[in-house]
């Protein structure tokens, strides 16, 4: 399919579906037709053409027999890979959780993922699971163990990562929504340079029951969307309490979806000097400002905040991150789980053999650099340390949500860089995310909307400039007030990625 218009939004089509104007069978082959089409994109890892066909036959059976549909129905959406899924592969992008390397050979979860489970249960129709950073440890999707994902707005450019599978299908219209997890970024990064919404809940809100896991205290799993109010609706459907899920909070769901209908006259927008520095690309700057202005039309009231510890953010984040991946991934071991090599001789040549070819160069990286951090001589010297900063990022935050309800701040310094430009300095890399990991230190809650496009510039095309919102920890219906409020002027409001 040719077409780049991108699906409705998520109320239109369930509203269509509930009135029975829409076909779940009819949306749901056009939304594998267009998967498919996004070959080129590699975005997808798996495209589950028959588990979504039966999915919508029984939301169709459902409605036809006059019971009442739920709150997604008949919404195709994508899931990142490193999502529990009973029915498809799940790997993470790394070739450690295949048999032979190739993603068709990739393990079969005996469970579904807490938050695909409420997808399901909210009628919505799952059409595949998307690329990523192995194991979520990137910012480019270039890690990823099965090729890496292409912009749809320039596929000579990065989507973002590690979920830049999850913004890159929703950015090329194959589906109006995905799942994707942040643990400093993941979310919020690939939606700015993809154009579409994303969401990160504050730590907490939402299970990581069945979410391979990455860094413990920091992974969140969240919407991506093409527009504020789709993402509010798949908030409330996948948040809440789980019992299977200690670390998620005992606490009520706010309503996400009508606090996007709430005028934010009065609303006070806080703006850190401290993420307006050096080396924000003049397009970001101008952008994120354009957005300051219309809010402050709105009857906003734009102030001044400080985050003086933001500078730390990048070190104590990669510590951090570092140590706590190198504690979760040792389970790959090719014994207790991933594949075994089958030189494995000994027990040790098991393991270094199995995780040897198993894990990719960056997940090695921060195996070692997590390792070294937590190990008896430096626990004290770095990883203590870095847990003191981060308390002090934190205070920053509640500080400054003394004077703001809501923050505004660039996501990303640049627009998407071009695919391979950033590989062999790993520094530069981590360089990008200087905006988005204090926030996921902290725990509280952030949103990326599409602020503006770049003007065309020679051979470049216009690209996406997404605009960053943060409110308190449980206090997403700020978000999503203000990111309505600002998408309801937008001139980007629904811009699709042009044809390919
Ligand atoms: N880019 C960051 C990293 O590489 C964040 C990744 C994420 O949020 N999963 O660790």
């Amino acid at each position: 399919m040719s077409s780049r218009s991108r699906p409705d939004s998520i109320r239109e089509t369930v509203a269509g579906v509930q009135s029975g104007q829409l076909s779940p069978i009819e949306l749901t082959r056009d939304a594998l037709a267009r998967a498919e089409a996004d070959a080129p994109l590699n975005c997808y890892l798996h495209v589950g053409t028959e588990a979504a066909m039966q999915s919508a036959e029984a939301i169709a059976d459902k409605a036809k027999a006059g019971n009442p549909l739920g709150p997604l129905a008949g919404v195709a959406i994508a899931i990142k890979d490193a999502l529990c899924t009973i029915d498809a592969p799940t790997t993470a992008a790394s070739r450690i959780l295949t048999r032979d390397g190739n993603y068709t050979s990739g393990w079969r979860p005996a469970y579904d993922a807490t938050v695909v489970q409420r997808l399901r249960d909210a009628d919505a129709v799952l059409i595949g699971k998307t690329n990523m950073d192995e194991f979520a440890m990137g910012s480019s999707n270039e890690n990823s163990a099965f090729g890496n994902v292409r912009n749809p707005w320039d596929p000579s450019r990065i989507p973002g990562g590690s979920s830049g599978g999850s913004a890159a299908c929703v950015a090329s219209g194959s589906v109006a929504a995905s799942l994707g997890s942040d643990t400093g970024g993941s979310i919020r990064q690939p939606a700015s340079h993809c154009g579409v919404v994303g969401v990160k809940p504050s730590y907490g809100r939402v299970s990581r029951y069945g979410l391979i896991a990455f860094a413990s205290s920091l992974d969140q799993v969240g919407p991506l969307a093409n527009d504020v109010r789709g993402a509010a609706r798949l908030l409330e459907v996948i948040a809440g309490p789980d019992q299977h899920d200690s670390t998620c909070a005992q606490r009520a769901v706010g309503k996400y979806e009508s606090a996007c209908d709430i005028v934010p006259k009065g609303l006070r927008v806080g703006v850190p000097e401290e993420y307006f520095a050096e080396g924000l690309d003049p397009r970001v700057q101008q952008a994120v400002t354009g957005v300051i202005d219309a809010l402050r039309e709105q009857g906003c009231e734009i102030v001044n905040v400080k985050l003086p510890h933001t500078q730390y953010g990048i070190s104590t984040y990669y510590l951090i991150a570092t140590a706590e991946a190198s504690s979760n991934l040792s389970r790959f071991d090719g014994v207790r789980f991933g594949m075994r090599h089958e030189q494995s001789g000994d027990l040790l040549a098991t393991y270094e053999n199995s995780r040897g070819a198993g894990f990719g160069t960056e997940v090695k990286r921060r195996i070692m650099l997590g390792t070294y951090a937590l190990s008896s001589g430096y626990y004290d010297a770095y990883y203590r340390k870095a847990q003191q900063v981060r308390t002090l990022i934190r205070r920053d935050f509640d500080q400054a949500f003394e004077r703001a309800d809501v923050l505004l701040t660039p996501v990303s310094p640049t627009v998407a860089f071009s695919l391979g430009e950033r590989v062999q300095d790993p520094l530069q890399m981590y360089l990008a995310d200087v905006y988005t990991l204090p926030a996921s230190l902290a725990g509280i809650c952030g949103m990326s909307v599409p602020a503006a496009l770049s003007a065309p510039d020679g051979p470049t095309p216009a690209l996406p400039i997404g605009v960053q919102l943060l409110a308190p920890a449980f206090r997403e219906e700020v978000l999503f007030t203000a990111g309505a409020a600002w998408e309801r002027v937008s001139p980007v409001r629904g811009s699709v990625a042009p044809p390919r």
